[in-house]
């Protein structure tokens, strides 16, 4: 048994157990193989046992059920010609999980290993991340098996349209609105609403959101998730008597999450010392010049490692799992799933951390997550911590919906009180389920009791 509920054996927690425990064993029965959507359902499940206790008409109504089963998913061939002429097939994904409370949102990934547990298991935290925004949208995720990495920006453009061409049939702007995802910014945004507005022959803006700033694109969606993030966490370390200010921050990953997290960061007095791709990480003792990582990452499309070429004194370790052995006050794991694992959260505790925020989508295991809690180290989970991206989404949908365009400094106002709501509501949903400072539980129980909530209206659907 995880530890996510601090006091999942206390009294009358029996029929939400119980329940719970059924609806996980089926999820497991009917997903084999499907190891992270088990894992994320597993997560969130656990943490809502005391709900169904208060709630035991969401039992009755198979509220659970419904919840873990998409209400439709599409699995698509995606054809494309490469540079020598070869054909190319990968294959395309979109899980709507649900839209009881407005139209499925999330983003699209094109990274090798994407597929149907992975994409469900987006899909899935999706839904509570988005509920938590305040805003009306619904879960879903999807993507394809393809890698951007070396392909021209021909190939690219190929790939984009070929996708879109079986993508349309299923998204509108009151029905399913993509995004960008790992692999997915914004040029493939550009060419797919490039392609999808010439086979439609419609103007929708909102059918796709992370749009270029010309064509119906909203200020600060770019930083939104980096700066969501650090506002979240900010106002999580504030309750605690904490902040940024003067604290060692190690984050990893070096693209849009992690390269607007730093620069946040930064601003509010941190000093981030760590940076990583797939290969490996820099340390930079006197902090990350982030003009340097923009050059390689956002202009060269290069490898962390050329950070050297600028600022030798910096080191660069291959591989980049060790970047947790780096002692810091503060880790923001902004790269991708599974990342920091058993050993890396023993190594981080070891080290004296304060807090974890996620900015990636569930970067740390089942495992990891036990062992930050027993240590009583604050902990941010991504749903909630990183649900700063999906929220601009949402205003880029309203701004396209009045046909205006709001300025940075709107955006940006709109979503520290969205991130400063997202906390708050957390905190007081553990709260009120006698979890005071179980971030991960609250934002569970806070998202869920939304969508519960608005599916107990709508019927058996
Ligand atoms: P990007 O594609 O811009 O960047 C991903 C970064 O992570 C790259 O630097 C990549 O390196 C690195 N990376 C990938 N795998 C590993 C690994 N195993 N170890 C270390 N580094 C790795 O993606 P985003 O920044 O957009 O997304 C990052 C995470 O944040 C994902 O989990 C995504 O789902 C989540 N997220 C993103 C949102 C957004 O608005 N962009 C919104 C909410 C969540 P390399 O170049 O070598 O692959």
């Amino acid at each position: 048994m995880y530890y996510i509920n601090k006091n999942k054996k206390g009294a009358g927690s029996m029929i939400g157990e119980q329940y719970v425990q059924k609806v996980i064993d089926q999820v497991k029965q009917r997903n084999k193989g499907e190891k992270e959507f088990q894992d994320a359902v597993t997560e969130v499940l656990n943490s809502l046992a005391p709900v169904f206790d208060k709630h035991p008409e969401y039992v009755q109504e198979g509220i659970l059920e419904r919840l873990v089963e998409p209400e439709r998913q599409i699995l698509f061939r995606v054809p494309w010609v490469d540079d020598n002429g070869t054909v190319q097939v990968n294959r395309g994904f979109r899980i709507q999980f649900n839209s009881a409370i407005g139209p499925y949102k999330g983003g699209l990934r094109f990274h090798p290993s994407v597929n149907a547990s992975i994409v469900k298991f987006l899909g899935f935290e999706q839904i509570f991340k988005n509920s938590l925004t305040g805003l009306p949208i619904g879960g879903g995720k999807g993507g394809a098996d393809f890698n951007p990495k070396g392909k021209s920006d021909r190939e690219i453009m190929r790939f984009c349209q070929s996708f879109m061409s079986e993508l349309c049939k299923h998204i509108g702007p009151n029905l399913d609105v993509p995004a960008g995802d790992i692999g997915v910014g914004g040029r493939e945004i550009g060419y797919m609403y490039g392609y999808y507005k010439k086979i439609r022959s419609t103007n929708d803006q909102g059918v796709l959101t992370g749009k270029g700033l010309t064509f119906g694109g909203s200020l600060a969606r770019t930083e939104a998730t980096g700066f969501g993030l650090v506002y979240f966490t900010e106002e999580m370390l504030k309750d605690n008597n904490l902040s940024f200010n003067r604290k060692t921050v190690v984050i990893s990953g070096s693209g849009n999450v992690a390269i607007y997290a730093t620069q946040k960061a930064t601003e509010l007095g941190a000093k981030v010392v760590a940076l990583s791709d797939s290969n490996g990480y820099i340390y930079d003792e006197n902090g990350i010049n982030l003009d340097v990582v923009r050059e390689i990452k956002e202009v060269k499309r290069g490898r962390i490692k050329e950070y050297l070429e600028s600022v030798p004194s910096a080191k660069y370790v291959e591989g980049c799992t060790k970047i947790w052995e780096i002692k810091c006050d503060i880790a923001l794991p902004c790269a991708t799933q599974g990342e920091i694992n058993e050993e890396s959260a023993k190594i981080l505790v070891g080290n004296g951390v304060k807090a974890i925020s996620e900015g990636a989508n569930m970067p740390s295991t089942l495992e990891a997550i036990e062992i930050i809690q027993n240590a009583g180290i604050l902990f941010g989970p991504a749903k909630a911590a990183n649900a700063g991206g999906v929220a601009c989404s949402a205003l880029e949908m309203s701004q396209n919906g009045m046909r205006l365009s709001w300025t940075f400094e709107e955006v940006d106002e709109k979503l520290q009180s969205i991130m400063k709501n997202i906390y708050k509501n957390a905190s007081e949903a553990a709260k009120e389920y006698g979890e005071v400072g179980n971030i991960l539980v609250g934002a569970n129980i806070a998202g869920f009791m939304k969508v519960a909530e608005a599916m107990m209206s709508q019927g058996i659907v």
